[in-house]
């Protein structure tokens, strides 16, 4: 079987995994952390968000360690066997962008989108979901109380939106509800502009799995001694890496469309 069509089985079953919880029966809402972004609002989840647990182990000027490790010992143990392979492997919200990257691919062809991704400061713009990490997650709940999941796009998708149609009258929208809705906009409208764009510049999960690349035991190796630089590898990759001197870089999601696109053969996972 083409391995990339083993990854796509791979990401539908752990989708239907991940929404298990769909009929309340006792043992399929865990409460376990999911080591991907999503959400524990939604009528179907199975497990708890991370950042969610982050959240709440610093809410209002409170800490606890407990809800503060639990996620990040989880994160770190899985990052530092497969660095960011959760984000192409398993995350649901990754299986969303796959879809809509073939869209996003479409629309590149646009003179428009095609600067937008190529533009000098893009790479820089990766850096934001380091600092939402940071500010969202940690500083802003000490400070205002604001805190991520009141305005996270994947909460809008996965659990605002099946509670508004389910049970209209349950939902109570809080302070941050039209900040939700725009946010969410936004979402869909960058996801479709730009291929992977949630986990290219705003996932704070992904900041918290990919520096793992540089230390994972599974990652990606390019022996760039005979490569013919026919720039195949970085065409396909989703994360809009120039593969060739990628160095175990922190985008890169472990899913081995460069693998199977150099003709070389110069592109390989590697264990250590
Ligand atoms: S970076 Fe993307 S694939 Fe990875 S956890 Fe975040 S949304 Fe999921
Ligand atoms: S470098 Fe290769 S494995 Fe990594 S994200 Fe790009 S295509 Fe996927
Ligand atoms: S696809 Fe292979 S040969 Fe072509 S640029 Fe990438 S590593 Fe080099």
């Amino acid at each position: 079987m083409k391995f990339q069509l083993k990854r796509l089985y791979f990401q539908i079953i752990l989708f239907f995994t991940a929404n298990l919880g769909y009929p309340g029966l006792p043992g399929l809402k865990t409460g376990f952390c999911y080591p991907f972004f999503y959400c524990q609002a939604c009528p179907a989840a199975t497990s708890a968000c991370p950042l969610r647990s982050l959240e709440q182990s610093v809410d209002r000027g409170s800490f606890s360690w407990r809800l503060f490790l639990y996620p990040l010992l989880i994160i770190g143990f899985l990052g530092t066997l497969t660095g960011r392979a959760v984000c192409s492997w398993a995350c649901p919200i990754g299986l969303l962008q796959r879809g809509t990257g073939r869209v996003a691919r479409k629309v590149k062809k646009f003179p428009f989108a095609n600067k937008l991704g190529q533009h000098r400061i893009e790479k820089y713009f990766r850096y934001t979901k380091y600092i939402l990490l940071i500010s969202l997650v940690f500083v802003t709940s000490y400070l205002i109380g604001f805190i991520f999941t009141d305005i996270c796009p994947v909460g809008f998708l996965t659990g605002t939106i099946p509670t508004l149609l389910l049970n209209p009258g349950k939902f109570l929208p809080n302070y941050f509800f039209p900040v939700a809705v725009v946010i969410f906009i936004l979402f869909f409208v960058l996801i479709f502009l730009i291929e992977r764009g949630w986990c290219r510049y705003f996932c704070p999960i992904g900041a918290l799995l990919g520096p793992f690349n540089k230390i994972s035991f599974l990652h990606i190796s390019v022996d760039i001694k005979d490569c013919t630089h026919c720039n195949g590898c970085s065409y396909v990759c989703p994360m809009g890496i120039d593969v060739p001197n990628m160095h175990r870089d922190p985008e890169c999601i472990l899913c081995g469309k460069c693998v199977t696109a150099c003709p070389m053969q110069h592109i390989t996972y590697e264990r250590r």
